[in-house]
């Protein structure tokens, strides 16, 4: 039995492709350490909710940093269900950002470098003590470079597209698999190919293939990386 308590605090960041399960496992990993987890998608999600609202013009420095000016995000532990929420000025935005008017419209947010500054500060600030389990895109490379463990997830595009299909298909019953794979690659393409803090593995990441791993299987691996780590 490890005492976690008494072990070492890190900071384990999970990167990789999109609907690969990033946020579930880095969840499941903070529950079972006692950390504390971020879901660093959910923030650029949030902005991105509220440049839609404030139809806010992407191509002007200005409007963009007067709205940023205007945000605040924050995250809240929902008694329910066990999860960290986010909040955008307040209110608990957690479903709405999932939509798919959203999530079509988040990579070209994020790849904003004043949208990517701001929310990298705030990742920052939650991370300084340590104690953390952060998913995102560029959590090991840009946010903490420096983190005691780095995984990179990954898995086959079909499973993917299907892990999230069936995710989506409860709320929206009427949306199609092909958008979801569309919205799927294109965000990839986007998210690897942007100026700033592009997705990449970091050298130092280890990569995890959940293709044919069942959740189980894969936070089993996870924590036993994490405990070595932990361990010094
Ligand atoms: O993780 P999730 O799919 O919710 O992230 C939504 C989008 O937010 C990504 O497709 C990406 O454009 C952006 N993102 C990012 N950097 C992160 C986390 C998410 O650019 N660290």
């Amino acid at each position: 039995m490890h005492d976690i308590a008494a072990m070492k605090k890190i900071i384990i960041t999970v990167d990789g492709w999109s609907s690969c399960g990033k946020s579930t496992m880095a969840r499941q990993m903070a529950k079972e350490l006692n950390y504390i987890f971020i879901d660093s998608g959910a923030m650029y999600r949030a902005i991105t909710l509220y440049f839609i609202r404030n139809q806010i013009d992407l191509a002007s420095k200005i409007s963009i940093n007067h709205a940023l000016g205007n945000i605040t995000l924050s995250f809240g532990f929902n008694p329910m269900n066990g999860n960290n929420e986010i909040f955008l000025n307040g209110e608990n935005v957690e479903a709405l950002i999932r939509d798919m008017s959203v999530a079509s419209k988040v990579s070209e947010v994020a790849a904003i470098k004043e949208v990517r500054d701001f929310a990298v500060a705030q990742q920052r600030l939650i991370g300084r003590n340590k104690g953390i389990v952060m998913d995102g895109r560029d959590i090991g490379t840009a946010v903490f470079p420096e983190a005691e463990l780095k995984i990179f997830m990954t898995a086959d595009v079909d499973v993917r597209v299907a892990r999230r299909y069936k995710e989506l298909v409860l709320t929206n019953p009427n949306i199609m698999i092909e958008a979801v794979k569309e919205n799927l690659e294109t965000r990839d393409y986007a998210d690897s190919n942007r100026e700033f803090s592009p997705l990449r593995k970091a050298d130092d990441a280890i990569v995890l293939d959940n293709s044919r791993l069942t959740a189980d299987e894969q936070l089993a691996l996870a924590l036993t990386w994490a405990k070595e780590c932990m361990n010094g």
